[in-house]
């Protein structure tokens, strides 16, 4: 069994890296400290809130395990990446176990690059999407979220050399061609 402690240390790993906002990284740090202000969190916190259903599938209580794991809404963001990346992951249904499994690949080089940003991309807008939710905004539907991720994991590699050469319509209309050439 491991302690506590130990296993807050070991998911520090995955929070400080290259081309990942420090604002993402605080996000992720607060999940792994579960202490990210979930609707499921304040109530433990004693923290007056109107509900605690989760506002974009509006079916479960919401957990940060659920809004970027389980959640419908979710699913269906990290399906269209799976199947873009062709890999498939053995249904990890908490935030730490899907980190864990992400590791779970044989991909390489530009790929691996890309794979290593869309986990931190589609976490970050899950949580920014559902604040606009939970503030009565209209909820992007899926395609355009998942728009959104290739757009900013875009600008996080914008130094490097994973996108030299193509242009940015080749990069967000032709992703999963440009994924596997
Ligand atoms: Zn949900």
């Amino acid at each position: 069994m491991q302690l506590e402690n130990e296993e807050g240390w070991e998911f520090d790993r995955f929070l400080w890296k290259k081309n990942i906002p420090p604002k993402v990284s605080f996000m992720l740090w607060a999940i792994f400290h579960e202490s990210l202000p979930t609707y499921n969190m304040l109530i433990r916190r004693d923290v007056e809130v109107q509900s605690e259903v989760c506002v974009m599938c509006k079916m479960e209580n919401e957990t940060a395990d659920h809004l970027l794991v389980n959640c419908s809404y979710a699913y269906e963001v990290w399906s269209y990446f799976l199947n873009a990346f062709k890999v498939s992951l053995v249904a990890p249904n908490t935030v730490k176990a899907f980190f864990e499994s992400w590791r779970m690949n044989s991909l390489s080089g530009r790929c691996k690059e890309i794979w290593w940003k869309i986990i931190y991309a589609v976490m970050w807008h899950l949580w920014k999407e559902r604040g606009k939710g939970a503030s009565g905004g209209r909820e992007k539907t899926a395609e355009e979220l998942i728009m959104l991720v290739k757009q900013t994991i875009m600008l996080w590699l914008i130094n490097s050399d994973v996108f030299r050469g193509y242009d940015v319509n080749q990069i967000l209309f032709n992703w999963i061609s440009l994924l596997h050439m």
